[in-house]
Formats: structure tokens, sequence, C-alpha cells
């Protein structure tokens, strides 16, 4: 994602009543205070400009949504398509989600995607994927025993590299895997894409999705 500073942006996400603004504060308590609802909580993480979460949100009202994006320059991109329409069932946390057990209790969560998630293509910055096995032990406490992870990219080395975190972590498992989602008949249905996958995909690359449970 290219970053810019945009003016005015920081003022906006503390203003849109589809951020919420202080996320420690609701740990454990997004059901009851935030969505006032006891329906499922799934979560995207590295939301982007947020088509991918939003069109969720509008499809099923009856899961609440959360996406979560680290730079408040991308999520109003998010908010900008959003704030004209009342989509109850769907927040946005600006957070860096290294974090994320300070704002999720333990099994709070049912769902978890990460979308073409940064790759961090240097070794020693592997610890920043999202799909590593630091990020796979936080999941592990906020997802419910049910809960599950989906992750979609074209960068076949972050591909690669989740793979074998997945098959090395001693609670993680594969259950579904392609290297062609969009020829994958079984796993594309109901798939909607998000920004980079409308942009990847039309370039011609293929699509590598995974679905991890414990
Ligand atoms: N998911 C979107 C899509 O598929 O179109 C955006 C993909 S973009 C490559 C990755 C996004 O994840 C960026 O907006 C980036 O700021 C966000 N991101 C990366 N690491 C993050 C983190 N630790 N916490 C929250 N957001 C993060």
């Amino acid at each position: 994602m290219r970053l810019r500073n945009i003016p005015g942006a920081d003022e906006v996400v503390a203003n849109s009543s589809y951020c919420i603004n202080n996320p420690a504060q609701f740990k454990g308590l997004y059901k009851s205070e935030v969505f006032k609802n006891n329906n499922p909580i799934h979560i995207e993480i590295g939301m982007g400009k947020g088509q991918f979460i939003t069109t969720l949100a509008k499809q099923n009202p009856d899961i609440n949504y959360i996406g979560i994006e680290r730079y408040t320059s991308v999520l109003l991109r998010a908010i900008q398509k959003v704030e004209e329409e009342e989509i109850p069932n769907l927040r946005f946390i600006c957070f860096d989600a290294a974090e994320i057990l300070d704002i999720f209790s333990c099994y709070e969560v049912d769902k978890i995607y990460l979308n073409f998630s940064d790759p961090w293509p240097k070794d020693r910055h592997s610890k920043r994927r999202l799909t590593s096995s630091n990020f796979l032990n936080r999941y592990n406490t906020i997802l419910s025993k049910e809960g599950n992870i989906e992750f979609k990219t074209d960068n076949r080395g972050l591909f690669d590299f989740s793979v074998d975190e997945i098959d090395n972590h001693p609670l993680w498992k594969l259950d579904a895997i392609t290297y062609d989602l969009h020829n994958d008949a079984t796993m594309n249905e109901g798939n909607v894409m998000t920004e980079y996958e409308e942009k990847f995909s039309s370039q011609g690359n293929p699509i590598f999705k995974l679905i991890a449970s414990r």
C-alpha cells in the first residue's frame, strides 16, 4: 500500500461513527457494548480501503465485522466509501495488529481474514509477517475454538512461508489450500475480491488461498 500523509485523515478517523477510537476499552465487550447483539465477530487484519469487509458486512447482517488497518491515510478511504450508508454490523479500528492481544479477549473473535498482507521480504523482518508463528500464537488466543483463518495473496514467497509456519506450528493445521483460487470452483464459491485481488488477478497473477484452524 503506497502511503501518503493525507491532511485531516486523523480527524476523520477520530470522528467517524464507524471507527472504534479506544479499542482497548472494549476488549471483551464488542458484542455487548459496540454491536449490542450476540452475533459472531469476524475481523480483517490489514483491511486497506475496505472493499472486502464492507461487502461481507452488507451480505451478512447477522455477523459483526471489524476491519483493522494501521494507517489513517488508508482507513480514510474506507470511511469515505461507507459514510453515506448505514451498516450497523461494521466497524473499523486504526491499530497495529502486533498489539492485537490488547484489544480482543480470549475466544472473542470467530474468524480472521488476512488479505494480501504485506510480504516483508527481508528475512530479518519475517516476524512482522501477519502469518508468522508470532501472529499465529496471538490468533490462537483471540479465536474461538471453532474459529479459523482465511488468507489470500498473490505473493508465492509469502504464501509458501505461511504454509510452512502453519505446518510447523504445534496447534495450527491447514484445512484447505489452492494455488489458483479463481479457477478452483469449490474454494472460489462466494469469493469476495479485495482491491489488491482485483488488481493483481487482472494482471494475470494466480491468487493463492489457505484456510487454517486448530
Ligand atoms: N487487504 C487489502 C487488499 O487486499 O486490498 C489491503 C492489502 S495492503 C497490501 C496491506 C494492508 O495491511 C495495508 O493497508 C497495511 O497498512 C495493512 N497492515 C499491514 N500490517 C499491518 C498491521 N500490523 N496492523 C494493521 N494493518 C496492517
